[in-house]
Order: C-alpha cells, then structure tokens, then sequence
C-alpha cells in the first residue's frame, strides 16, 4: 500500500517524498506541475493530475492502492491570493473537496493536512496557541480555514481521520543540496535574498517598515522544510495508529524580522543585499510566532534546525549548487 502525495513535486511535498521514501515506503506522487518542478519527483512513482479535476482524482486511487493521503498541494502566495481570490477557492477549496470525495469513494480514511499560520490573522497573543481565535486576513489563509472546517465535518460525517498541521513558515532545503525551494516566479523571502546576494537580482523589496515590531519589518516563524516533512512523517504514524483526528502548529516558536534575514544572508554569503522599502502587503500580520507544545507533546516532534543561520545555510547550498541545474 502507498502514502499518496499531493502536490508531491512541490517545496513541502517532495521534502516529504524523500523522507518516506528514506523510510522504505511506497509513495504514489500527485502533481500538475503548475507550480511543482518535475526534477523534485526523481524516480518515485508519478500520476500527473489536476486536483481541480475530478476525474484526475478519481483515476489516481483507481490506479493505486492508497493507505494514506498527504496533501501538500496549494497556492499559497498570500499577496497574489489578495489579487486572484478565485484561483486560491478553486484549487485550495474546491480542490481538496474533490480529494476528500475520491478518497470517501475509494475508502481512503486517513489525511495529513498541510495547513498554515495564516488561519489565526493578526494574533491576539504571542506564542499562538491552536486554540487562539482564527481570523484570517488573507485569502489564502482563509481557503486554510474552509478546508480545516470540512475535514471536521468529514470526520463527523464519514469517520475520515485527520491531522492538520499549521505549518509556519517553512524555509531551508534538504541538507544534501539535492532538492530545495524552486518556483518560476520567485516571491519568498529567503531565496530573493539569497538570489540578491548573488547578483542574479538588484534588490530585495521591504514590505511595510512601521509594523509594531522591533525593527519596523515583519516577524515570521521559519521553520526547516524537513522539520515539517518529519512532522508529516509522525502524523502519519499517529494516524496509523488509530488516534483521533487532530490538529498541531508546526514551527520553531522564534520570531525573525526581515530585516534580520536579509541580515542573515549578507553574513552567509560575504555579500551586502541592497533592499528597497515598499509599503506592507495586504494580507500579512505583523508577527506570527507558533506555540507548538502539542506537536512535542502528541507527536515526539521536535525542530532539528533550531538556528536560523543553519537553516538559510541549506538553502543557500541549494540555491548556489543543484537548483541552478533545474532552473
Ligand atoms: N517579504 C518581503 N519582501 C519580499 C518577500 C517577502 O519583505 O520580497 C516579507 C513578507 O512581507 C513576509 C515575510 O517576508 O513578512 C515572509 O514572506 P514570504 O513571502 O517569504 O512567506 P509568506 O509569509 O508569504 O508565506
């Protein structure tokens, strides 16, 4: 039987591919490589499809014999979620609706939902907590919650178990170099960064310097990619063994500025970064930090990059080295 990974060509997917596959587990990867690169895959066993389309998804547990699902398939830019509301409902939204009918279907009963910080909004309280009020002030944070909400339903409905993991902001590659952060039009922070730091960009925008921060720039949780493929790797474990649907923030409980990272890459890299103040993006609180005792608690999980230096130094390993091969 195989793990089903959605969106198993992206940044958060393929990382959790290469974790399974280190395990020994058959893995199925579902991708439309609208946004996922095809090198990610490497040999591991493809069905390209659309999630947005119901057949594809209906044909791929067809195909396979599917014991889980992972689903780290989304947009996920929250400026351009702000811009193109509908493509984020569509695709984030009525997309997982398909996944969670082809699995109702096929019988598939367990899901590890990739979710985000973006579900709480400008926090009330520092660390956030799960329980801490949700008010999204993003589009694609709110596509996060709609889907949160079905999958409770789904459970209540139809016994399909879940672990929802808000991840916060996930950064770094895997250590090896061999596969890291790609997209077509880079928006992210820390590879702009590093992409300004080695020339191949003039500057690295500021969004907002008046935010109520100590820097003036907005504060993130990064957590490694791998730190979250890990904690992908033990929701599957807790599901497999019978516990009950669930819900964990995923990230390091340390706040960075952007300052701070432009910073940080300036020291790694030997170069200054030229940046360019703009006004704050729509969509983006001020500080997210997560609390993620829980995770600790229920899963065993715990970050093993724990410094922000050594996480933007896999990413600039990758960045410098294979990424330019796929590019
Ligand atoms: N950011 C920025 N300049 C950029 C890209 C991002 O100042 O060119 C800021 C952004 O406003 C946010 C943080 O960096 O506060 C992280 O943004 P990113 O797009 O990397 O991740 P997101 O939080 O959107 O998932």
């Amino acid at each position: 039987m195989a793990i089903l990974v959605v969106g198993g060509a992206g940044y958060i997917g393929s990382h959790a591919v290469s974790e399974l596959r280190a395990k020994g587990q058959e893995v199925v990867v579902f991708d439309n490589l609208e946004q996922g690169n095809s090198q990610a895959i490497g040999d591991a066993p493809f069905f390209k499809g659309d999630l947005r389309k119901t057949a594809d998804v209906r044909k791929v547990f067809q195909a396979h014999a599917i014991d889980a699902v992972l689903h780290c398939a989304s947009r996920s830019l929250i400026g351009e979620s702000m811009q193109m509301p509908e493509r984020y409902y569509e695709t984030n939204v009525s997309g997982t609706l398909n996944l969670l009918t082809a699995m109702q279907t096929a019988g598939v009963k367990n899901l590890v939902f990739c979710s985000s910080g973006a579900i709480y909004g400008e926090p009330e309280r520092i660390p956030i907590e799960e329980d801490h009020p949700q008010s999204p002030i993003s589009v694609y944070g709110h596509t996060k919650q709609c889907v949160e909400k079905m999958l409770e339903w789904f459970d209540t409905i139809y016994g399909l178990k879940s672990v929802v993991l808000r991840c916060f902001n996930a950064a770094g590659a895997d250590p090896s170099g061999r596969i890291g952060e790609l997209h077509a039009q880079e928006t992210h922070l820390i590879p702009l960064a590093i992409d300004a730091a080695m020339g191949s960009r003039d500057y690295v925008p500021l969004f907002g310097t008046d935010y109520p921060t100590r820097d003036g720039s907005c504060v993130r949780d990064y957590v490694h990619v791998c730190d979250i493929a890990d904690a992908h790797m033990r929701a599957l474990d807790w599901l497999a063994a019978g516990k009950p649907s669930a819900v964990f923030n995923i990230g390091r409980g340390s706040g960075v500025s952007v300052r701070e990272i432009v910073e940080a890459v300036e020291k790694i890299s030997g170069k200054k970064i030229p940046f360019q103040a703009e006004p704050g993006r729509p969509g983006d609180p001020a500080i997210l930090i997560a609390r993620s005792q829980e995770a600790k608690q229920a899963l065993g999980w715990k970050p093993k990059f724990t410094d922000i230096t050594a996480i933007i130094e896999t990413a600039f390993k990758w960045q410098t080295g294979a990424a330019k091969t796929w590019a």
